[in-house]
């Protein structure tokens, strides 16, 4: 049952290299990186069916989760959705981030954030910066099951190889900024991705999931006191935080959804 799912995202994606497919949804920028996307998804699911994979699952993890362009997913992939991702984490091996982007509070990552772009300014699971990626492997790691690969910029990647000893990282696109990043070309940018996505699934016994020690204390910086206000605001669960600006949440042990562990 080597089966795999792919978590899918638009910032690390390698032709997106300006703000203005991730700012601007009705912009004719945002519909190519939604081409890309399927290419490149399509891509690592052929690779990962290459190296022996049994089934893949792919979840669209962008914003809303409404990126894919109808028809277009290789039908031998099949879409999940939702927050109950228990069910797919059971029958999987290991997890793929397409098009992943570096943590909060990495400056120079572009478009780095951990999942708001404005308000958070770090985000950590029990006194560690986290990023999205380590939010789907704490998830994962809860089944035992490891993050074996990602794509996306220079930053995201050295990122997840400091966590995950093993993970195979195709860097698609060097970041100038955290608004501009210089790509590899197309062609350059297939072979990382297909080689990363075999080896990755081939070194997946060898890699550990992440263990994080439950409950888990979620702690965010927020950037201003008014964002701050704003999502603490009808939170009886939320405690207040050491510094001004930070509040923290102690998160109930027994994890069932994906999105529990969000803020
Ligand atoms: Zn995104």
């Amino acid at each position: 049952m080597p089966n795999i799912l792919i978590v899918t995202d638009l910032e690390g994606l390698t032709t997106v290299t300006q703000k203005e497919p991730i700012k601007d949804e009705t912009s004719l920028a945002y519909k190519s990186a939604c081409e890309q996307l399927m290419r490149e998804t399509n891509l690592a699911i052929s690779a990962l069916i290459d190296a022996g994979a049994t089934k893949i699952y792919v979840l669209d993890g962008h914003a809303s989760g409404k990126n894919f362009i109808k028809n277009s997913l290789d039908k031998r992939a099949v879409q999940v959705w939702g927050d109950d991702l228990a069910w797919v984490m059971k029958e999987i091996e290991g997890f793929v981030m397409l098009g992943a982007h570096a943590l909060a509070g990495s400056s120079d990552g572009f478009f780095s954030h951990t999942l708001m772009w404005e308000e958070f300014k770090v985000y950590r699971h029990n006194g560690r910066a986290v990023g999205e990626t380590d939010i789907m492997a704490t998830y994962a790691g809860l089944f035992d099951v490891p993050c074996i690969a990602v794509t996306g910029d220079n930053h995201v990647c050295l990122e997840v190889e400091r966590v995950f000893n093993g993970v195979a990282t195709a860097v698609v696109k060097r970041a100038i900024s955290r608004d501009e990043a210089q790509p590899l070309s197309y062609t350059d940018a297939k072979k990382v991705i297909y080689n990363a996505m075999v080896k990755g699934f081939k070194n997946r016994k060898n890699i550990k999931p992440l263990k994080e020690t439950f409950p888990l204390t979620v702690e965010v910086d927020f950037s201003t006191e008014t964002a701050l206000e704003r999502w603490c605001k009808n939170r009886t669960d939320i405690i207040k935080g050491e510094n001004l600006n930070t509040k923290s949440i102690k998160l109930r042990e027994n994890v069932k959804f994906y999105r529990d562990l969000f803020l």
